[in-house]
C-alpha cells in the first residue's frame, strides 16, 4: 500500500443541512504522521474531524483508512482514538474506568481490560492516579487519561480535536512536547486540530491551513512560513508585515514602491515636513532635558514645557 495514502479523504464535502462546512477536500496522511488542521475558528478543522471519526456523515466523497472503505462505517466499527477539547470523561468512573470503557464497548474481558487500561494510563505517566475521579485530577491529569482512553484501543489513526486549548500557557507547551514525543514513539498516524499556529509549527510534520471549509495550503512547517503561497497563509501562520507585489523575471516589485521611495528620500521632504521633524527631535531633546527638574509641575504636559522653552523661558 502506498505509504502516503494510510487515511485518505477524497473529495469529501460535508454540509450541515444547505450549509457547506467542508467543501470537496481531498487530504493524505502518511502512515506514522502527524498532520495538523489550522484555521480560524468556523473554517471546519472539527467538522472534518467528525467526519472521519464517523459522527457526522459526508455529503459525498469517500474515507480510506489503511485500504479499507470506511466511510460508511459506524464510528465503534472504526479502529479511531479521539481526544475532544472538553475531555469528555465519565465523572462518577475512575481514571482507570474511563480508559478500559473503550474495550468495554469492544467487548474485551475484564482481565484484559484492566491490564490494558493500566498500561496505557502507564505510557500516559499516571500509573499512580488509576483509582482517582477525574474531579480530583488537574486539567493536564485528566487530559492525559482522554490521551491514555483513545490510545489504549491501538488505533490505526489518532484524532486530537484542539486537546490543548482548555490548559494553562506552560502546561500546554508541556503537553504539547509530550504528546508529540508519544506519538512519534508510538508511530501513530495523527490529525491535529488547532487554532494556534504555535502549537501546529511545533507539532507537525505537515500542516493544511484552512479557510472557508477549503484546504488553501498544504506543507512542512518551515516550507509554510519560509515560502507561504497565500497571504492568508503568511497572515494565520504570523506574518505581520505583507508586502503587495509581484515577481519580474525573478525580482519582486512592490506595488507602489516607487512612491514610498520618494517619500522616505530627506531631499524631497517639503520644508514644512522638515521643520515638524526638526521640532519633534526637539521636542525629545527638552523631554530629557526636563526629567527630574524642580521646574517640572505635574500639571505641566512635556509639550507644553517645550513650548514654553521655545518662547524663551525654559531653555
Ligand atoms: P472549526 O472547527 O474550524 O472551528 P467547525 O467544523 O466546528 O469549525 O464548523 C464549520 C462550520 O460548520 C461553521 O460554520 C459552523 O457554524 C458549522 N457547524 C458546525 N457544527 C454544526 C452543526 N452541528 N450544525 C450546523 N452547523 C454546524
Amino acid at each position: 500500500m502506498d505509504k502516503r495514502g494510510y487515511l485518505l479523504l477524497d473529495d469529501v464535502t460535508i454540509a450541515y443541512g444547505k450549509s457547506v462546512a467542508v467543501d470537496r477536500l481531498t487530504l493524505e496522511l502518511a502512515e506514522g504522521e502527524l498532520l495538523s488542521l489550522l484555521g480560524p475558528s468556523g473554517c471546519g478543522k472539527s467538522t472534518t474531524l467528525r467526519m472521519i471519526a464517523g459522527f457526522v456523515p459526508p455529503a459525498s466523497g469517500h474515507v480510506m483508512l489503511n485500504g479499507r472503505d470506511i466511510t460508511r462505517q459506524p464510528p465503534h466499527k472504526r479502529n479511531i482514538g479521539v481526544v475532544f477539547q472538553s475531555y469528555a470523561l465519565f465523572p462518577h468512573l475512575s481514571a482507570l474506568e474511563n480508559v478500559g470503557y473503550g474495550l468495554r464497548m469492544r467487548n474485551v474481558a475484564k482481565s484484559e481490560r484492566r491490564e490494558r487500561a493500566k498500561a496505557a494510563l502507564e505510557t500516559v505517566g499516571l500509573g499512580a492516579f488509576a483509582e482517582r475521579l477525574p474531579g480530583n485530577l488537574s486539567g493536564g491529569q485528566q487530559q492525559r487519561v482522554a490521551l491514555a482512553r483513545a490510545l489504549v484501543i491501538e488505533p490505526e489513526v489518532l484524532l486530537l480535536d484542539e486537546p490543548l486549548s482548555n490548559l494553562d500557557a506552560n502546561l500546554r507547551a508541556e503537553m504539547r512536547d509530550e504528546i508529540r514525543a508519544l506519538q512519534q514513539r508510538l508511530g501513530i498516524t495523527t490529525l491535529f486540530v488547532t487554532h494556534d499556529q504555535q502549537e501546529a509549527l511545533a507539532m507537525s510534520d505537515r500542516i493544511a491551513v484552512m479557510k472557508d471549509g477549503l484546504v488553501q495550503e498544504l506543507g512542512a512547517p518551515l516550507q509554510l512560513c519560509d515560502a507561504p503561497r497565500s497571504a492568508f497563509t503568511a497572515g494565520f501562520l504570523g506574518a505581520r508585515t505583507v508586502i503587495d507585489g509581484q515577481v519580474e523575471a525573478g525580482t519582486f516589485r512592490a506595488k507602489g514602491a516607487g512612491r514610498l521611495r520618494r517619500g522616505r528620500s530627506p531631499g524631497r521632504r517639503s520644508p514644512r515636513r522638515r521643520r515638524r521633524r526638526a521640532r519633534s527631535a526637539r521636542l525629545r531633546m527638552c523631554r530629557r532635558r526636563w526629567t527630574g527638574s524642580s521646574i517640572t509641575t505635574a500639571s505641566t504636559s512635556p509639550r507644553a514645557r517645550c513650548r514654553s522653552c521655545w518662547n524663551g523661558r525654559g531653555d
